[in-house]
C-alpha cells in the first residue's frame, strides 16, 4: 500500500501527517469545488476530538507546534497551477518554489480544470502540497529535513475484487441498479451483454431478477470503475432464463457464452436503441412499441431525443439523408444476405457517417430524435428482407458460431465457479416466458 511507501520516503512527521490525512479527509469529494480551510482544533478547545493530523504533530516533541491549516480547492478553467497555488494562500515566491520542485516530474500541460489541490500549512509555511488528477494519479510536494520542497509522482495501485450483485426489477434496469447501491452505469454494461436477446427498454417485467458477477476496481475502498462482467443471469417474465459467462478463447479473443457453448451474439441485435441513462427521463417506464403496420413499414420505438442508435448488424451505409420531409434525418444500412435496415426521425448522425462507410454491429451511427413527420420523440426502425419490409421485432436470427466442441471442457473448467454462483439465483421466472407463437387451447 502506498501509505507504507510514504513512511519509507518521508521524514516521520510528514509521513504520519499524510497517512492520517489520506485516511480521513483527502479522498476526492465532489463538492469541495469552492475550496475550504480546515484549521486544527487546539487542545484547549476541547469541543471536538483533535484530528489524527494534529495529534501526530504534537507527539514529535517540538512544542509548541505551529498551528496546522489545510486548504483545498480545484484548478479552475484556464488557471495555471502557479495561480491556483496563490489563490489557495501561497505567496508568489512559495508558488514558484512548488513549481520548481515539480519541474521534470509533473507535466504542467496535463493540468486540467477540476484537478484537486490540497495544501497543508504549518504556520505560514506550505509543507505538503498534494495534486490529484484522478484516483490513481497524484503528485506530492513535501518539505524535507533540509527545509526545501521536493516533488514526486505517485501511482496508486487499484485493487480488483469480484463482486456479486443481485437486483430485482421494479421499473427499469437503471433504477434497480441504483437501488442495489451500484453505479447505474453498470446497467449499460449489462444491457451490452444481452444486446442480442433482451431489449432493456421493452422486455422487462416487474419482478424480473438479475445476478451479476462483476469485477470492481477500488482505490482505498472507493469504487474506481467496474471491470469486466464475468457472468450474468437474467430471469425474466417475458424473456425467460438466460445466463452468459465470459470466456477467453484458446485461439485468442473473448466473448460471452451460455453453459452449452452457444454464443450470446446473433447476426442482428434485438433493438437498435442502445440502453442508456437518457431514457430515465421517462420515469423508467417501458417504452411502448406503436406496432408494425405494413403501410408504415417499420416499428416506432419511443425514445428520448438523443438516445444513441446502434447499427443492428455489420453493414454499409447506403443513405444518410438530412431533412427529408417525411423521414427527417434518416439512415439506411445494407447488410449481408440482402438485408437492409432503416432508422428515421434522427436528431443527428454520428461523426463521419456517410454513404459507403462500413459500420459494425453495435456501432453508434446516430441519435434518435423527432425530425420529419413525427409526433413525438421516437425512432422509426424498419427492416427489409429480400426487398420486402418485415416486422424487425419478430425476426429470428441465428446465433453466432458456438464454442468449438473441443473447447467445451476448457470452457466449463474456467467458468465452473461463476456458473455455480449464478445457479444460486434459483426459482422460476415471475411469469413463464411467452411462447413464440401462441396456439389457443381448444375447448
Ligand atoms: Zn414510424
Amino acid at each position: 500500500m502506498f501509505s507504507k511507501r510514504l513512511h519509507n520516503l518521508l521524514p516521520l512527521p510528514f509521513a504520519a501527517l499524510l497517512t492520517a490525512c489520506f485516511l480521513t479527509a483527502c479522498p476526492s469529494s465532489p463538492d469541495d469545488k469552492a475550496g475550504g480551510e480546515t484549521p486544527c482544533p487546539r487542545a484547549e478547545d476541547g469541543a471536538s476530538l483533535p484530528s489524527p493530523v494534529c495529534e501526530s504533530l504534537s507527539e514529535d516533541g517540538l512544542l509548541p507546534p505551529e498551528p496546522l491549516t489545510i486548504r483545498s480547492g480545484r484548478i479552475k478553467n484556464g488557471e495555471p497551477l502557479a495561480a491556483a497555488l496563490v489563490r489557495l494562500g501561497l505567496s508568489s515566491g512559495q508558488s514558484s518554489e512548488v513549481i520548481r520542485a515539480l519541474d521534470g516530474i509533473f507535466d504542467f500541460r496535463r493540468s486540467r480544470p477540476g484537478d484537486q489541490l490540497r495544501i497543508t500549512f504549518q504556520g505560514e509555511s506550505p509543507n505538503v502540497i498534494e495534486y490529484r488528477a484522478s484516483m490513481t494519479r497524484e503528485w506530492l510536494v513535501t518539505r524535507g529535513a533540509d527545509g526545501r520542497l521536493h516533488g514526486e509522482a505517485r501511482t496508486i495501485e487499484a485493487s480488483t475484487e469480484v463482486a456479486q450483485v443481485d437486483i430485482t426489477i421494479e421499473s427499469s434496469l437503471y433504477e434497480a441498479m441504483r437501488a442495489a447501491g451500484e453505479d447505474p452505469s453498470l446497467s449499460i454494461d449489462v444491457a451490452d451483454v444481452f444486446a442480442w436477446d433482451i431489449d432493456f427498454y421493452r422486455d422487462l417485467r416487474r419482478g424480473d431478477r438479475l445476478r451479476l458477477i462483476v469485477e470492481k476496481e477500488r482505490v482505498q475502498g472507493q469504487l474506481l470503475r467496474y471491470g469486466d462482467i464475468i457472468g450474468v443471469r437474467y430471469i425474466g417474465g417475458l424473456v425467460g432464463d438466460k445466463t452468459y459467462l465470459r470466456y477467453k478463447l484458446a485461439e485468442g479473443g473473448e466473448g460471452y457464452f451460455a453453459a452449452d457453448g452457444q454464443s450470446a451474439k446473433k447476426a442482428f441485435l434485438k433493438s437498435p436503441l442502445k440502453y442508456t441513462f437518457i431514457t430515465s427521463t421517462y420515469g423508467g417506464r417501458q417504452h411502448p412499441v406503436l406496432g408494425f403496420h405494413k403501410q408504415h413499414q417499420g416499428v416506432d420505438l419511443r425514445a428520448a431525443e438523443g438516445t444513441p442508435v446502434w447499427s443492428v448488424a455489420d453493414g454499409t451505409v447506403v443513405k444518410a439523408v438530412k431533412n427529408d420531409r417525411a423521414a427527417g434525418n434518416y439512415v439506411v444500412l445494407r447488410h449481408a444476405n440482402g438485408m437492409e435496415t432503416y432508422y428515421l426521425h434522427l436528431s443527428k448522425f454520428a461523426d463521419g457517417l456517410r454513404p459507403g462507410l462500413r459500420v459494425q454491429q453495435k456501432q453508434v451511427i446516430a441519435y434518435s430524435g423527432n425530425t420529419g413527420r413525427s409526433t413525438g420523440p421516437h425512432l422509426h426502425y424498419g427492416m427489409k428482407r429480400g426487398g420486402v419490409f418485415v416486422d424487425p421485432m419478430s425476426q429470428n436470427f441465428p446465433r453466432a458460431k458456438p464454442l468449438p466442441e473441443a473447447e467445451l471442457d476448457r470452457f466449463h473448467r474456467q467458468t465452473e465457479e461463476v456458473a455455480r454462483q449464478l445457479l444460486g439465483l434459483d426459482g422460476a421466472p415471475s411469469r413463464p416466458p411467452v411462447p413464440e407463437a401462441q396456439t389457443p387451447a381448444s375447448p
